[in-house]
């Protein structure tokens, strides 16, 4: 028998801004659908049209594109209301949906009435009961109805699940889930069930707070098509302070946050990839390598820690590996003029995030501001220079003819010579500015005394 195609789907609402959690998810699916070829489906669940926008939508593609997770195809739950239509018929048809009319406040009166007395809290199936004349009399007071799915009674759901082996929730401990609101919108746990048919999705790779719905699904999908897909849950995300990555948005753990703030999108990758597995994260993997090191095997089921610390460790360290070539497009974006691979070279190991090119391009391309340095050692600086600079000889020439070293040497050669305490080493910098330059930082020194 041939295998069928692998087929994924990320699912993300368009209610925000994409977090490091959401896209582990994404990335998760899209190592796991390119290591067993196959379609990867990017599926914006936007039917709660209160909170979708189309910003947030535009802003999840953008940040998918810029870390280089493609997609096969796009669809919007919001154009396919259609096909939910038919399929809930289908279900109206069969006897497998049931209207109800309880008003929010009864739901949850009822709730608190089984709670006290030590009952589950879940929807006991009283519309079920009411008669056709019943029903009738409600809607002409003006009750609208929400329609409920008639999960399977007495049955334990089962599944084997990619990351977590073997699971099984009876049903009878879930609430039967509401498949359409009164207003007639359709709710996500349906409308997803339709469109992983539909669309013929093999997999369901998701976060583990989606297990109960999971157990729902199936007898949804099982209703609906007599197969479900394969499922793995992955354990969600936590952020160091050990709070759900989800609940910390807006914060440094979005991935437009990141993108403005110049991490490069090789560490999120890496980082992401390997979080909770037995992996150990490289800076140096490209995504092929991520792909092939990829297998739900090595998943733990623990909540791994995000560290954004850890993200901003391997932009450092990939920066400091970049060739110029693989740099230039970036630095030309900058508006950096006269870039050369020499500039590059001498700044790389320096940067935090590529946009900080900009400040090591203004101290090496442009006057420096005049700091106070002793006359006399500046004196020297001039004295010792010769040209072609040769580094070993200058620094050995001021030693011998100042006394000084160490830090009592160096400190006031980097300020005269940059301005700055800290950055790139003096050799890099002083190879870089050559004797000219040199020469005319050391004297304006001199001429501002
Ligand atoms: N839109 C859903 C979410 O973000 C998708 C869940 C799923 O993958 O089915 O939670």
């Amino acid at each position: 028998m041939q295998e069928s195609e692998v087929i994924v789907r990320f699912a993300p609402s368009p209610t925000g801004l994409l977090h490091v959690g959401n896209l582990r998810i994404a990335l998760l699916n899209y190592l796991f659908v390119r290591k067993n070829g196959g379609k990867f489906i990017l599926r914006i669940d936007d039917t709660d049209l209160e909170r979708s926008s189309k910003e947030s939508e535009d802003l999840i593609l953008k940040d998918l594109e810029w870390l280089g997770i493609g997609w096969d195809e796009l669809h919007r739950q919001s154009e396919r209301l259609e096909k939910y239509r038919l399929t809930f018929n289908e279900l109206v048809n069969v006897g497998r949906v049931y209207p109800c009319y309880e008003t929010k406040e009864e739901l949850l009166l009822r709730r608190k009435i089984r709670a006290s007395q030590g009952i589950p809290p879940i929807y006991e199936r009283a519309a079920l009961k009411l008669t056709a004349e019943e029903k009738e009399k409600l809607e002409r007071s003006g009750r609208k109805p929400y329609w409920r799915f008639k999960l399977s009674a007495d049955e334990s759901v089962r599944w084997w699940d990619l990351v977590h082996g073997e699971i099984s929730i009876p049903l009878d401990a879930v609430s039967d889930p509401v498949l359409v609101k009164p207003d007639g919108s359709f709710v996500y746990t349906f409308a997803s069930v339709v469109d992983d048919v539909e669309l013929a999705v093999s997999h369901v790779i998701r976060g583990d707070d989606h297990i109960t719905n999971t157990a729902v699904q199936i007898d949804i999908f099982l209703a609906i098509a007599g197969k479900s897909p394969d499922f793995a849950h992955v354990p969600l995300l936590a952020s160091i302070d050990g709070q759900e990555v989800s609940k910390r948005v807006g914060s440094a753990l979005s991935v437009s946050k990141m993108r403005e703030n110049g991490v490069d999108p090789g560490a999120i990758l890496s980082i992401l990839a390997s979080l909770g597995t037995s992996n150990n994260a490289d800076h140096r993997d490209k995504m092929h390598n991520l792909i092939e090191k990829f297998s739900f095997e090595k998943m733990s089921l623990a909540s791994p820690k995000f560290n954004p610390e850890d993200v901003k460790t391997f932009t450092r360290k990939i920066l400091a590996e970049k060739t110029f070539a693989e740099v230039e497009d970036e630095l030309r974006k900058l508006n950096l003029k006269n870039i050369s691979e020499e500039f590059w070279n001498t700044i790389r190991e320096n940067l935090h995030f590529i946009g900080e090119s900009v400040f090591w391009h203004e101290i090496l391309f442009n006057e420096i501001n005049v700091l106070k340095e002793d006359e006399n050692f500046v004196n020297l600086m001039l004295s010792t220079l010769t040209n072609p600079v040769d580094f070993d000889k200058w620094i050995a020439n001021l030693k011998l003819a100042s006394g000084r070293r160490g830090k009592e040497l160096f400190h006031p050669l980097r300020m005269v010579l940059t301005g700055h305490e800290n950055g790139p080493e003096l050799r890099k910098i002083i190879d870089f500015l050559g004797y000219e330059r040199l020469r005319r930082r050391i004297v304006r020194h001199l001429e501002a005394k």
